[in-house]
């Protein structure tokens, strides 16, 4: 009899690369084409240069654009590279999610998930604008995922609740303070949307990891002079206070307090060291630019969805190991 777990996982693998990379052509329009608010299903793919629709063997993924040599095949004008990176990280995400969960209803819903991440990431990296459109659908369909595959639905729903509390205490302080939006409404919803996905642990690290990336990948984006203004000390100070205030409450509790401790210790005074970094960083960043014309372009989107990424695939494994350095003393 044929069934699933007769075929070769490297076969099922593999067409679920090949699928992730026609996902990933979608996800290349909605990328395109939701902050232009243009309709996302409607009208077909076309050059946006000279408007001609494509034919079908021009839409292929990644073959396509090297087959044309990055050039559309009327206009001669570039085709941006980032077309077949996307559809190829895509694709490469779908076979780590079906490496990492196998072929299993966990696997069809993960599949979504990470679809809105890559979506997300690169809008916001664009823009600096998380759409509702992603972020809601995102915050249901973690509740459900959470009801039906890991039966975690109160710890996401708290999870959720958590985000929007305390990022929206952030968002009031530097409202109170700076008169203007902190942390944007967007990184709220996409915090929420993480955790009604990965539950409180997995948001949190992903809250986490995402100040740490942040901080990298505004050094990067220096490196390569996508970022030409200073953008050192705002990174230097959402980083380095987010080490300090972490190592700080940590030794604190570990001194003041000898028992064994509890990951929610632990997560707590993560949350609040990161929420305090990625707010002074910001608060520095505004504080030094002339506000009607500059958005600073601190990439917290982006950064959240890598920290939602590293989460899912690894998050237990580095809980465990912290909790196992962080052992009964
Ligand atoms: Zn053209």
């Amino acid at each position: 009899m044929l069934s699933i777990a007769n075929i070769d996982p490297r076969l099922v693998g593999a067409v679920i690369f090949v699928f992730g990379l026609m996902i990933g052509s979608f996800l290349n329009v909605v990328i395109y084409r939701l902050p232009a608010e243009e309709s996302i299903v409607w009208p077909g793919s076309h050059c946006p240069k000279c408007n001609r629709s494509l034919h079908a063997w021009e839409n292929i993924p990644v073959l396509s654009w090297l087959f044309l040599r990055g050039r559309c095949h009327t206009c001669r004008s570039p085709i941006s590279w980032r077309y077949p990176a996307i559809e190829l990280l895509t694709g490469g995400l779908y076979w780590a999610v079906f490496a990492a969960f196998g072929f299993t209803a966990q696997t069809a819903f993960l599949l979504v998930f990470v679809s809105l991440l890559v979506a997300i990431f690169w809008i916001d990296f664009d823009t600096q604008y998380i759409f509702d459109q992603t972020t809601f659908p995102g915050v249901a369909l973690g509740l459900l995922y959470s009801y039906f595959i890991t039966h975690q639905f109160w710890q996401a729903l708290a999870a959720a609740l958590y985000a929007v509390a305390a990022v929206s205490l952030v968002y009031g302080l530097s409202w109170l303070i700076l008169r203007e939006e902190g942390i944007g409404g967007g990184d709220l919803t996409l915090v929420a949307m993480i955790g009604a996905w990965l539950g409180l642990k997995g948001m949190i690290l992903a809250l986490m990891l995402g100040v740490l990336f942040g901080a990298l990948m505004g050094m990067v984006m220096v490196f390569v002079g996508y970022v030409r203004d200073r953008f050192w000390p705002p990174v230097a100070l959402a980083f380095g206070s987010t080490l300090v205030f972490f190592t700080a409450t940590e030794a604190l509790y570990r001194f003041a307090l000898p028992m064994t401790p509890r990951w929610e210790m632990h997560a707590a005074f993560g949350t609040f060291a990161a929420l305090v970094g990625a707010s002074l960083g910001y608060f520095y960043t505004r504080s030094t630019r002339d506000r009607d014309t500059e958005k600073p372009r601190i990439p917290f989107g982006p950064a959240l969805v890598l920290g939602g990424m590293v989460s899912l695939f690894w998050g237990d494994a580095l809980f465990t190991w912290y909790m196992t350095q962080m052992g009964p003393i």
